[in-house]
Formats: structure tokens, C-alpha cells, sequence
């Protein structure tokens, strides 16, 4: 599988793992000043109504300039634009509501300006009223564009609800190198974190005899390698670094679609990273971007995977802990969980109990199982938390 990532949509094929995997989203334009491909790629709904959504800092990062030249062509649309003041925006029940009341009768078309959350509001909203939707990308902050799920906060509990693909993704790397560092950042730890999620897709292969693809396992690794080799530019938003970002990102979201799990790009970071995120989410608090947890997560479990090394069955691959720390700190992205704000007593909660979240068998089972989760966790909270 060596296809160009925009060649991908639409793509199909017979798998060595006996899987048939596909690509549905129709239209993916990754390039350099590509509003003309916006445009373009939007023709089809000319003559229909679209609802475009944004926030004030999607806004002023490109929404503005985009509905400016969708009119200029002729293209009949209303924007909405969320106003939470100094309030984070969330992808709750009023956001979404707030959303769905500009939905109009002969709303056919909801075109969204913006990342994560945005994208996450647009995704429900389109799919529970039966429109179509397309997403232009503001930040390489996390690998969720082309997830088929949206992220919410329901009941004051995050949630994944099942959507539907976007028709179509313009990511213009002109624009995205600009996003706030913190989010390049977290976009950059997303990637990071298939690095331990891959092994421990390949840790419940053997363990568990759980479905795995190598050639899905290669392609992740093929991008999450570019990305890595490109991530001191980052720091300066250098678009060549910005790209390999944004690629690993687009790429690692479609590995789940593909794999139709989310094993690629999901493991024990992913759900240390949950685990904060959540104990967050019902005290009513902000809690740090979904990436930057998953960064930190990653170099955690990297921990986790060197105490182990000595009970691992033969054959799996993990990252060292000092590598990981060294890639996050090209970006000046943090490494340890007390900077994100997480106490030692939560801390040493979501090491015991994040297994238990999730139904997904990874090296905190395993070193459960082995009897020896405790004193791992013991060793690497005296480390982080001296
Ligand atoms: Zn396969
Ligand atoms: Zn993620």
C-alpha cells in the first residue's frame, strides 16, 4: 500500500489479513494556499444551502476568508459563528443544540471551519439531520478529522457517538501552520502515541490472538516516521514539518477506519489520556488538548513497557521512555503528567484503573495479569512525582 494519502479516498482492497479495507471518505486536498481547491472541491453544492460553523479564532483563521469566497462564487450559504466569550468551547449538549437550531429546513450542506471540537459538533449535527458535511482543517491538533465517531460531552461524561465520514477534508498547510502552538503540539503528541499503541496492538496479537493487520501496522508506522524525522521544523512552523504532521494525522485517523478497530492509533495512552480527561470532564473542569494528555501518555506507558521488558513475550516493539521524552521536547511539548496538572493520587488511579474503562487489552492488563501493575506504577510515580 504505497498510494499518496489524497489518492486514498475511495480506495479499496483485498488484505493479506483476510480483511477487505476501504477508505470511505470521497475527497481529501492537503496542500499549500488551496482555497481555489475549496471552492472547487465544493461545486457540487452550489446550488444548494450550506451552513457553515465556526468559532471566533476558526473565524479569524480562515472561516471569514472562506465564506467570503464561496459568496464571491456564487454560493448560497449561512454562517453561524460560537461565542463562549472566555469559555471553552465543548462538545456538549448545548453546543450541539446551539448548532442544530441554525440547521434550517433547506439546510443541505454543513460545512465546518475548525478542529476537534468543531468538527466533533458538525459531525453529530450533520449526521443525526441527514445532511452531508466537509471539514476545513484549522490545526494539525488531533488525528480525529477522519473518524467516523464524535467525541462528546454528554451528561457530564465524555463520549463517543456514532456518526458518519465527512464527504470531504481541505486541509491548507498555509493556514495550519499558524494554529496556536499548543496545538501543533498536541497534534504532534497524537501521533507520538501510535508509537505504544502499535505495541500494544502487536502485544494482544500474540497474547490474545486478537485480529491484526501488518500492512495497517506498517502504514502507520511509515507516516508516524516522517513526522518524527520532520518535528524539530515544527517548532518553527516550518510548512514541510507542518505537512508531515498533518499526513501522520490524516493517516493514523484513516488506520482506523481500515483496520476497523481502533487498535492503530489507540493503545495505553490513549487511555491513560482518557482516564484525566474524564475525572476532568465530571468535576466540571478544562482539562489539557486530548494530544497533549496522549503525548505524555505515551512517554508513561513507554515507562511501563521498559519495567516489563524483562515479562514481555519475544517480539514486541516499544519506544524507549527517554525517546519519546527527547521527540515531545523538540516541540517544547510537556512530558510529565504533573505539568499537565495532574495530581500524584489521580495519577496513580489512572494507572490502576484506566484498563478498566475501556474493553481493550494492553501492557497495563498485562502487567496486571503478571501481578506486577503495582509496583510498576509505584516505580514511575516516584520517578515522575520526586
Ligand atoms: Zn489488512
Ligand atoms: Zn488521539
Amino acid at each position: 500500500m504505497q498510494a499518496n494519502i489524497e489518492d486514498m479516498p475511495g480506495m479499496s482492497f483485498d488484505c493479506e489479513c483476510g480483511r477487505k479495507h476501504s477508505v470511505d471518505i470521497g475527497k481529501l486536498v492537503i496542500g499549500s494556499d488551496n482555497l481555489d481547491e475549496i471552492v472547487e472541491g465544493l461545486s457540487a453544492f452550489r446550488g444548494e444551502k450550506l451552513l457553515v460553523l465556526m468559532d471566533k479564532n476558526t473565524y479569524g483563521a480562515f472561516g471569514e476568508i472562506v465564506v467570503k469566497r464561496l459568496l464571491d462564487y456564487g454560493f448560497q450559504l449561512k454562517s453561524f459563528m460560537f461565542d463562549t466569550g472566555d469559555r471553552m468551547l465543548l462538545p456538549d449538549e448545548r453546543s450541539i443544540g446551539r448548532a442544530l437550531l441554525e440547521v434550517e429546513p433547506d439546510t443541505t450542506f454543513i460545512l465546518v471551519a475548525g478542529s476537534g471540537v468543531l468538527s466533533d459538533i458538525a459531525r453529530i449535527v450533520s449526521y443525526r439531520t441527514g445532511k452531508r458535511f466537509a471539514i476545513v482543517a484549522t490545526a494539525p491538533s488531533m488525528d480525529g478529522y477522519t473518524s467516523v465517531g464524535s467525541s462528546l460531552i454528554v451528561g457530564n461524561t465524555k463520549t463517543t457517538i456514532y456518526s458518519h465520514y465527512p464527504c470531504a477534508i481541505f486541509a491548507d498547510t498555509s493556514v495550519m501552520r499558524n494554529a496556536p502552538m499548543i496545538m501543533i503540539r498536541a497534534g504532534f503528541g497524537d501521533v507520538i502515541g501510535k508509537l505504544t499503541a502499535l505495541a500494544d496492538w502487536n502485544l494482544t496479537r500474540i497474547i490474545n490472538n486478537e485480529y491484526y493487520c501488518g500492512t495497517i501496522a506498517k502504514l502507520v508506522q511509515k507516516g508516524v516516521g516522517k513526522c518524527m524525522e520532520s518535528a524539530e521544523g515544527l517548532a518553527a512552523r516550518d510548512e514541510r514539518s507542518i505537512r508531515c504532521l498533518i499526513d501522520a494525522l490524516i493517516l493514523t485517523g484513516l488506520s482506523i477506519g481500515l483496520a476497523g478497530v481502533s487498535r492503530p492509533a489507540s493503545g495505553t495512552e490513549h487511555q491513560l489520556a482518557h482516564y484525566w480527561e474524564i475525572k476532568a470532564v465530571e468535576k466540571g473542569e478544562e482539562h489539557p488538548l486530548h494530544g497533549n494528555s496522549v503525548g505524555v501518555g505515551t512517554v508513561v506507558t513507554a515507562m511501563l513497557y521498559e519495567l516489563a521488558s524483562g515479562i514481555l513475550p519475544e517480539g514486541i516493539d516499544y519506544p524507549k521512555a527517554d525517546f519519546v521524552k527527547s521527540l515531545l521536547e523538540k516541540v517544547g511539548a510537556f512530558t510529565n503528567p504533573r505539568d499537565l496538572g495532574i495530581s500524584r493520587e489521580l495519577f496513580v488511579e489512572s494507572m490502576m484503573n484506566a484498563m478498566n474503562m475501556k474493553d481493550k487489552y494492553t501492557v497495563l492488563r498485562y502487567c496486571a495479569q503478571k501481578g506486577k501493575l503495582e509496583e510498576f506504577t509505584d516505580i514511575i510515580t516516584r520517578e515522575l512525582y520526586n
